[in-house]
């Protein structure tokens, strides 16, 4: 059978257990041997007990945990050549020619570069007998197959990353929680949510939560909004409304680039409305607690489609990365997604805010 791997990389993310979890049963299910790589692109350039075989019941009791069993890091070593050989060398050692990576636009970069790399890589391991001409000729071709773990969803080409619907959870109930105890108390609440480049986060939990005011990255506000801020926060109060909430991005900017921090905003209310004014980060909070159901399904259906990705894979087949298309898992062109991803990220630093939006597309 072939060799696969899965390993993850970068930020973690709820359900990126249960995408290992069916890639491993998945390869083994089609006669594979599967391995994990543990410590992500770090345990794949170090090798030894980092990469070792999976067998059925290892991947047993880990759908409902957060993060990723099976550790991740960020890796300078990979990013240089030198890394990149030695982690071939160990992959080969295996026979492990196709890799699952689970990881955000950085990771799966890495992993395309190192797909282009690999028959080089392999003349050179040739060259100083690390392998024989027989493996060279066996192990050519390293197949990828991406999917995005991110609670941002912030990846161009699929509806919801792995991880962003348990993060919405865990936010819903952190502000639920806060304004059940606080609505004796006539307050305003500034909740500041995750998303460096992308409100996604902020949006759905400004709108499921009754929120008064959102800040996000894609979207700056008006240069007047100080004032639009405490008009609306005014009258709300003055129709009833015992509290506001008010819901910042982390990468919230103004139309010169500059942060609109949780801080500033309560600044402006506290100055003009004399409003007793709260502030809430969330932080690590989002990432936390176990995977919704919506999370462990889709990385369950992402795992098993990438394995199936690399079963059809041929010598001139690109990487892919996985993606959720309304209700259906599809198959991408990675390089083409992670370009987009980043076209939006360029279209922002260049204060072109209705082409980033367009760019992003439906997520
Ligand atoms: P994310 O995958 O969440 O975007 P990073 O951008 O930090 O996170 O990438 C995770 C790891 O992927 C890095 O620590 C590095 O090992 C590897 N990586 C990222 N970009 C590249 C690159 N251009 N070339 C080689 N490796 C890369």
């Amino acid at each position: 059978g072939k060799g696969i791997a899965v390993f993850t990389s970068g930020g973690d993310s709820q359900g990126m257990n249960a995408a290992v979890r069916a890639v491993v049963r998945m390869g083994i299910y089609l006669g594979c041997k599967v391995f994990f790589i543990k410590e992500g692109y770090q345990g794949m350039v170090d090798g030894g007990s980092n990469i070792v075989e999976a067998n059925w019941s290892s991947v047993s009791s880990i759908i409902h945990k957060g993060g990723t069993v099976i550790g991740s890091a960020r890796c300078k070593d990979f990013r240089e050549r030198e890394g990149r050989l030695k982690a071939a060398k160990n992959l080969l050692e295996k026979g492990i020619t196709n890799l699952v990576v689970i990881g955000g636009d950085g990771s799966l970069t890495g992993a395309n570069l190192f797909r282009q790399e690999w028959p080089s890589l392999l003349d050179e391991l040739l060259n100083n007998g690390s392998i024989t001409k027989e493996q060279r000729e066996k192990y050519s071709h390293l197949h990828i197959a991406g999917l995005v773990g991110s609670i941002d969803n912030d990846f161009c080409g699929t509806d919801m990353t792995i991880g962003t619907d348990s993060a919405l959870h865990r936010i819903i109930e952190a502000i639920d929680a806060i304004v059940s105890t606080a609505y004796s108390h006539q307050r305003t609440f500034i909740m500041e949510v995750m998303g460096r480049h992308c409100g996604y986060l902020a949006i759905v939990t400004a709108l499921t939560s009754e929120a008064d005011y959102v800040f996000c990255p894609e979207m700056p506000p008006p240069n007047d909004w100080p004032s639009k801020l405490c008009t609306k926060l005014e009258q709300e109060r003055t129709a009833g409304q015992r509290l506001n909430i008010i819901i910042v991005a982390e990468g919230a900017i103004d139309r010169e680039g500059q942060p609109i921090t949780a801080e500033k905003v309560r600044q402006v209310v506290v100055d003009n409305l004399k409003q007793d004014t709260r502030i809430t980060v969330l932080g690590h909070v989002q990432r936390g607690g176990s995977p919704s159901a919506f999370d462990r399904v889709l990385g369950c259906r992402m795992g098993a489609e990438a394995v199936m990705a690399l079963m059809e894979a041929t010598p001139e087949t690109e990487a892919c990365v996985v993606s959720l298309d309304g209700n259906q898992a599809v198959r991408l062109p990675l390089m083409e997604c992670v370009e987009k991803t980043k076209a939006v990220a360029k279209a922002m630093a260049d204060k072109q805010w209705d082409l980033a939006v367009k760019l992003r597309g439906r997520s």
